[in-house]
Parts: structure tokens; sequence; C-alpha cells
């Protein structure tokens, strides 16, 4: 059989005539040979996967991911199966229950079949920060997938499963995706539940899908979003923003394209001239103090939400006296980035300091929320590269973090203003994938889905 390159529709026909059993215990292994050339599973959860198959043949067939297989960020709760987010510190943790959007897709029928790759708490943007070992990009081998939800991008990238989920608080679903050349999609800001993710930055975090097939993100985005009891700052999708919408004007931020590689910027631009959208410049006063704004913001959450692993619960657990425990937990558990993410939030919400730094990038998050708002008055959704580079070597840029973060710099202040954005893939430079971010106001996920569909 043929697993490569599925999409949804395609593994549906397969299952008119193939028995689920047959499919899996052929495709686990398609799986772990192709998995040997880019390392993007932690691991394979092929129990669980094979007792969901069991209870799957009682169930109906119509049901919208009956059989389809997928594939997990290693930072969202997988009940029974290990959930490291990509550190030693959790190396032998096992979830106790399953996230919200685990059950959403367990009772759609999905698959899951292993927990993928990403950097440690999802920190950083190349993979390279997972305590365990680096992925690979799946159409350059001495290249990075980009990250953190590397692992799953490359999965997906490399043709081995048709969709997977990610996370996304600062990039992490769209700049992978963009490497790997796939669609991924951070969702508005509490559409879809965060219950049973790990947390890194709690107002930033969101989870989301990627896929190989435009058609096969919507269905997925559907079937994860909605309100969640579990979690207070989800929200319904509003049934009037599901309908069909007409684009006129696309906006480019000047700021994004100022300093952009040329080529990269004329692929993005020829692209755009093939539709009819009339395209218009504009321009985001504050976006340039985006990077800024988020590395006081998401290092003060991510100090506070860390705080949790202190050697005596989840996963590792250290014996001695209390101070013992915390030195060696989180002195040998924890990696270089996640420290200095740790070090730099305690010392924004320190006494003193406070005001000059987190109050004051809190003011500035608003002011780039407006700023936002005030462009979508006057263009249906903003369009940027989503990466300021093409998918980078190894080692290149692991030992320099500001270039490091610097990759983010236009999918930042998307997060910092809770709107929605895509990559969509555009092309190639070098026989190395492109993508392209459409950005849209609250709740305008249609929007984007019907601009994207132009480029198929
Ligand atoms: N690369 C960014 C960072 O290192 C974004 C990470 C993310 O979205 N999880 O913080």
């Amino acid at each position: 059989m043929d697993f490569k390159n599925l999409t949804i529709n395609k593994i549906k026909e397969i299952f008119q005539e193939v028995d689920l059993e047959d499919f899996y215990s052929e495709y686990f292994d398609f799986l772990k040979k192709g998995n040997q050339e880019i390392q993007a599973f932690l691991s394979f959860t092929e129990n669980l996967a094979f007792a969901s198959i069991k209870e799957l043949k009682n169930k109906n067939k119509n049901l919208p991911l009956w059989g389809v297989p997928i594939a997990i960020k290693d930072n969202i709760l997988v009940k029974d199966e290990r959930c490291t987010a990509g550190s030693k510190i959790l190396e032998n943790y096992i979830a106790p229950y399953d996230a919200t959007v685990i059950k959403k897709i367990k009772e759609a029928g999905a698959i899951i079949v292993g927990k993928t790759n990403m950097d440690e708490f999802a920190m950083g943007s190349s993979t390279e920060n997972s305590a365990f070992f680096p992925t690979f990009n799946p159409f350059d081998k001495s290249r990075v997938p980009g990250g953190s939800s590397g692992g799953s991008a490359a999965v997906v990238g490399k043709g081995l499963v048709p969709i997977a989920l990610g996370s996304d608080t600062g990039g992490s679903i769209r700049q992978p995706a963009s490497f790997c050349g796939v669609y991924g999609l951070k969702p508005t800001y509490g559409v879809v539940s965060r219950y049973g993710l790990i947390a890194m930055a709690s107002s930033l975090d969101q989870i989301g899908p990627l896929a190989k097939d435009l058609d096969d993100l919507i269905l997925l985005f559907e079937i994860i979003r909605g309100k969640d009891e579990l979690d207070s700052t989800s929200v319904e999708f509003p049934k009037e923003k599901i309908r069909k919408f007409e684009i006129k004007t696309v906006g480019l931020p000047k700021e994004f394209f100022e300093d952009l590689d040329s080529n990269i910027a004329n692929l993005i631009l020829s692209r755009l001239k093939e539709t009819k959208v009339t395209l218009k410049e504009i321009s985001l006063k504050y976006i340039r103090y985006g990077l800024h704004c988020y590395y006081l913001i998401m290092p003060a959450e991510v100090s506070a939400n860390l705080a949790r692993y202190d050697g005596i619960r989840y996963g590792q657990t250290v014996k001695g006296e209390l101070w013992e425990i915390y030195k060696k937990a989180r002195g040998e558990f924890l990696g270089k980035e996640v420290k200095r993410r740790i070090i730099l939030g305690t010392f924004v919400l320190s006494h003193g300091y406070y005001e000059a730094y987190y109050l004051k990038a809190q003011k500035l998050r608003r002011a780039i929320f407006e700023d936002f708002q005030k462009a979508f008055k006057e263009v249906d959704l903003i369009i940027s590269p989503t990466s300021p580079c093409l998918p980078f070597k190894l080692n290149e840029k692991i030992e320099d973090p500001l270039q490091m973060y610097l990759s983010d710099i236009y999918t930042i202040p998307v997060n910092l203003a809770g709107l929605p954005a895509l990559n969509i893939p555009i092309g190639f430079i070098n026989d190395l994938p492109v993508g392209m971010q459409i950005i849209g106001n609250l709740f305008d996920e249609y929007k984007i889905f019907e601009f994207a569909k132009m480029f198929e």
C-alpha cells in the first residue's frame, strides 16, 4: 500500500475496502521507517492506536476522522501516554487524563499514532532545544524543521501523517509549517481549549492544526474548537462568522516588508498578484516593538507556569533536603533556554522592576492590538511572510539566542493581539519551502480560509 501523502478523503476511500487493523499493522512500519530520516517522533502510541481501532469497529464509519492517523505535539496530554514537553524534567511523566482537544479528536474517530518532538517547553524556533534530539527538515536533512512544533510539521511535511496538532505561543505552529511546506493555523485566542496543554505562557498559548491539505486543516479546526468548562478563557466560535466572505483588499504592512529578503518578498508579491484582490500598503506603528514586548510578557508567564516543576511532583523526583531537591531537579533537568527565560521572567516581575518592564510591556501589547484594529478598518486581511528567512542549518543559530528570537518577528505580534493567522505554502526558493502568513481579525478564520483557497 502507498501510505505517502494521504489526505483524509483518500484514507476514507481506502477504508471502503481495507480493514483498519490490516492498514495499521503495515502503516506503523511505514511511519517508523520514514521517521528514521527525520527523527520527528518522541514516542509511538501503538498500543493506544490498536485499542482505539478495536473500539472504532463498533462506531459509525461516518465519523469525520474515522480511522485517520494523527500526530500530537508532546506538550498535549494523552491519557496513559508519556508526555515530556521535550524536557528531561518530564522524561517519565505519564499523562493522567486527556486534553480536551484529545477527547474531541478521539470522539471524532481519529487514531493517535505518536507524540512529536519539540523545543523544551515550546521555547525555541528550531526544535534544537529538545532535551532529547534534534529533528531534521524533510526537504533537507542538514536543516532545521523550525519550531517549536518542529516534529509535528516535519511528519506532515514528509507526508507520513495527513494531520497533526501543535501549539503556538509566538509562532510555533506557523513558522515550522512554513519551513516544512505545510498549512498551519494559530486560531483566535480562546477558540480552542488549552485544558491539558502543558502551559508555556498562558495568555499567548493556543493549540492549532497542521495539515498538508487545506480542507483537512479546516476540518480538524472545526473538530477541536469550542467553549470548554475546563478552560475559563475558552469561547464558542461565533456562528455568524461561519460563512462565505468576499475579500476585496488585503494589507501589506510596510514595516514587515522593509528589510525583508528580496527573494521572499518577490515570491509573495508575485503570488498575490495572481489573485484579483487589491493590495494596499498599511502601517502598523508599534509592530517593531513586538519582539521586545513578547520577551517581557512571555518569560513573566513562563516563570510562573514552570514554578510547579519542583522535583517533587510531575515526572522526575529527587530525594534529599527541600532546597537540595529544588536545586538538583531544576538545575539538572531543565535546559539552558528554559532557565534563561525563568530568570528573565522573575526579574521583570520583581519589586521595583515590575512597572518599568512588565507593566510597560502590557501597555505596548494593547497598542499593538489597537494598531491591528485600525488596520482592519481599511483591509479585510493582512499579509506577511511567515518567517524572515528560509529553513536554516542545524547549529546555525543555536548559540545566538537573539538570532533565534528574530525568526518570529512576523508571527509574535499576532499572538500578542490574540488574532488568528494561517501559514500557507506558496512555493520554493533553492528547493526550500516558503510560507506566507495570512492574518485576520478576531474570529475571521473563515475569511482567512477563503483567501488561502485562492492559492491552492
Ligand atoms: N519561537 C518562539 C519562542 O521561542 C515561539 C515559541 C512558541 O510559539 N511556542 O518563544
